[in-house]
């Protein structure tokens, strides 16, 4: 049996799956908030080139990916499964553990999979900057690079707590030739704002997707990129999936259960939705969402409509949410602080087909640890979460003495977060509890709509 399963190049998916096609239940649409009424493609036209409004709203189940993406996807696809045996024998679990590694592309995570997409849909339609928030700054690196490929110009606002914990993912966002500034920032109205009332003001994914909006909807060069929660992003990812499914058929097994971490849900959904096309279609897998017991979103949120920033700029999105005022705690997994959830993985864990489960963030880096220890891939805080629990799956199949075949998705590796696994050894990381106060306090600030909840 092999460790690692590989596929050649002519592997590469040639579409993305849209779940779109096959969901059992409608999806309730983006509203507008001023209005109350669905928007329309000409609401998001400023942001967005129309190749990307248009499939957002699709229902086509196959989208063909363009020659020149598939060509840049090659870079680093297809990208390798692993089966976990050093972390089996470690756990001595009965279970099979395997992994999808995003972590080897270029800027070491999952998010150039809708990065190259989006850069090349804006170039095609003539798009000469980009400007976008970055949390962790894997986003901002992603896009990046998309950008330097493409030969677009390419603006991060980057929340400033990660901007100062990760000073070498703004260092890689100009290698490839991105400008980076720490949000809030004194270059928009939305940052000023704050800064007047807070000039140390950690910042927010909500904040800087704020700041990034409002830069490209007064700038008629500029378009704006989102690299998780839209319904066009989590298709780009779906390239994850596909080939996880040709590699398990492979490995000649298929999945008890598939598990990602989800901060605004894409890296779980390009791995899990060609399985909840299987699922929909009447074959038992389960589904587990991995979240930060700091930003619960699906775990503690409500399932409502809310804006997707805090300058409440965006669509009203229906989603699980902990209200877009709510700033979370400055766990070390950047890419997991986000108030909302991708509204396709809130309607499906609402119908059940997605379970959610939280765990701080000191457990998260034990497993990480372990899982360094056993498989030598040092993982990214984000995607620690995604192996805490299946670690928690395969020790449940050993006390039950039962098989039980757990995949899951390494989003990305750590090699930028070793500061803060210095901090792991050093004792200092903290465990945030549900923060219940704060988040009360941000739901009575969830938009009231007449009509609809
Ligand atoms: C951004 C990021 C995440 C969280 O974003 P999703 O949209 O939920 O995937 C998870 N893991 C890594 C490595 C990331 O860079």
């Amino acid at each position: 049996m092999d460790r690692k399963i590989v596929l050649p190049e002519k592997e590469i998916p040639t579409h993305w799956y849209n779940v779109l096609a096959d969901l059992p239940f409608p999806l309730d649409p983006p509203i507008h908030p001023g209005t109350g009424q669905p928007i329309g493609p000409q609401d998001l036209a400023p942001l967005f080139p129309m190749a990307l409004i248009e499939q957002e709203v699709s229902t086509q189940r196959e989208i063909p990916i363009p020659a020149e993406v598939r060509e840049a996807y090659t870079l680093y696809r297809p990208s390798p499964m692993y089966r976990a045996l050093g972390l089996e024998q470690a756990l001595r679990t009965p279970a099979h553990i395997y992994y999808k590694y995003e972590g080897g592309s270029p800027p070491g995570s999952h998010k150039p999979n809708t990065a190259i997409a989006q850069a090349y849909y804006n170039k095609q339609a003539g798009t000469r900057r980009i400007t976008t928030e970055t949390g962790a700054g894997q986003w901002g690196s992603a896009l990046a690079f998309a950008c330097s490929r493409f030969g677009i110009a390419c603006k991060v606002y980057m929340v400033r707590v990660s901007y100062e914990q990760k000073p070498y993912r703004k260092s890689l966002m100009q290698v490839w030739g991105a400008q980076v500034v720490p949000s809030p920032s004194p270059d928009t109205h939305a940052g000023r704002a704050v800064l007047e009332k807070e000039p140390d003001n950690p910042g927010s994914l909500g904040l800087a997707i704020s700041e990034a909006v409002e830069d490209a909807a007064t700038h008629d060069d500029t378009k704006y990129s989102l690299g998780s929660v839209l319904n066009h992003v989590l298709l780009h990812q779906t390239v994850v999936g596909q080939e996880a499914q040709k590699q398990m058929a492979i490995a000649g097994e298929y999945p008890d259960v598939v598990i990602g971490c989800i901060g605004g849900g894409s890296n779980f959904a390009g791995i899990v939705m060609p399985f909840i096309r299987d699922k929909i279609n009447g074959k038992q897998v389960r589904a587990v969402a991995v979240e930060p017991t700091a930003a619960p979103s699906v775990t503690k949120g409500r399932y409502t409509y809310d804006f997707g920033d805090l300058a409440e700029t965006t669509p009203l999105l229906k989603m699980h949410t902990l209200g877009h005022t709510f700033i979370p705690p400055k766990i070390h997994a950047g890419g997991l602080r986000y108030h909302g959830m991708a509204p396709l993985i809130s309607a499906l864990v609402e119908h059940k087909f997605i379970e959610g489960v939280a765990y701080p963030q000191r457990t998260c880096f034990d497993a990480a640890v372990l899982f360094a220890r056993t498989e030598g891939i040092l993982p990214a805080p984000e995607s620690a979460h995604a192996i805490k629990h299946a670690i928690v799956e395969a020790e449940r199949a050993k006390e039950e003495g039962r098989q039980r075949v757990i995949l899951f998705n390494l989003s990305g590796h750590g090699y930028f977060d070793l500061a803060a696994y210095d901090e792991h050894f050093a004792g200092r990381l903290e465990d945030y509890a549900y923060p219940e106060s704060q988040i009360l306090e941000a739901m009575a600030r969830i938009p009231k709509l007449a009509g609809v909840s």
